[in-house]
């Protein structure tokens, strides 16, 4: 399995990946958690991508594909990998496709968890966070027993303010902004499968599983 995961945040697409390694040990490729790190380090790429992560917008091109071939480098194309969040424009795309093409290997599927705006808006606005347990709650989905404390010391939750509604729609503009592009590349070669993200974590992996299971 060669798959890329796409979806807005709040989609379920992080915890679908963890499960997708766990369970069929795939390969994690995750180009935000990359440039994080190299952010901490202080790498050049780090310094060059920093101001971007910082105010929201994407990383250039040709570092997050550089940053992508040092994990290929040197290795055979991996047969089992998943990657979440790369890649991200149809630039991205193209170099990616050319890079596993070099290796003798392509892409398997390409998985879009599709869930609408207004659900994404619902499920990240109405979260509320423990910040001394960690605990994530849901005003609606995952309530405390009493309403704005924590369950386990009864501290007040926050509300993140990248978690407010004006915050969540100014990032699903810029997702669609790159990503309905992105999507359309991929369904015009025909790895496109997209999997209704409602319902529990099990149901949602069952129905990636049953995307990618060849009918008979
Ligand atoms: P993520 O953890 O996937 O939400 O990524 C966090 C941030 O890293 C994004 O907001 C972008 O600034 C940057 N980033 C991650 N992946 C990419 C990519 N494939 N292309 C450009 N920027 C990216």
């Amino acid at each position: 399995m060669r798959l890329v995961l796409v979806g807005p945040p709040g989609s379920g697409k992080g915890t679908q990946a963890e499960r997708l390694v766990t369970k069929h040990g795939l390969r994690y490729i995750g180009t935000g958690n990359i440039l994080r790190d190299a952010i901490k380090r202080q790498t050049p790429p780090g310094l060059r991508a920093e101001p971007y992560l910082k105010q929201g917008h994407l990383a250039p091109d040709d570092l997050v594909n550089e940053l992508v071939r040092e994990l290929f480098t040197g290795a055979e194309c991996p047969n089992k990998f998943v990657a979440d969040g790369y890649p991200r424009t149809v630039a991205q795309a193209v170099w990616f496709d050319k890079l596993l093409a070099g290796l003798g290997c392509r892409l398997d599927a390409v998985i879009q968890f599709d869930v609408s705006d207004e659900e994404v808006v619902r499920r990240i606005s109405g979260r509320r966070l423990s910040q001394t347990t960690k605990r994530v709650y849901h005003v609606q989905d995952r309530p405390p027993r009493v309403l704005g404390v924590c369950d386990e010391d009864g501290l007040p939750l926050v509300h993140r303010p990248d978690d407010r509604e004006d915050v969540i729609r100014e990032r699903l503009r810029v997702f669609h902004e790159t990503t309905d592009a992105l999507v359309a590349h991929y369904r015009a070669r025909g790895l496109l499968k997209v999997v209704p993200a409602v319902g529990s974590p099990d149901e949602i992996y069952d129905k990636t599983m049953a995307q990618l299971t060849p009918r008979t």
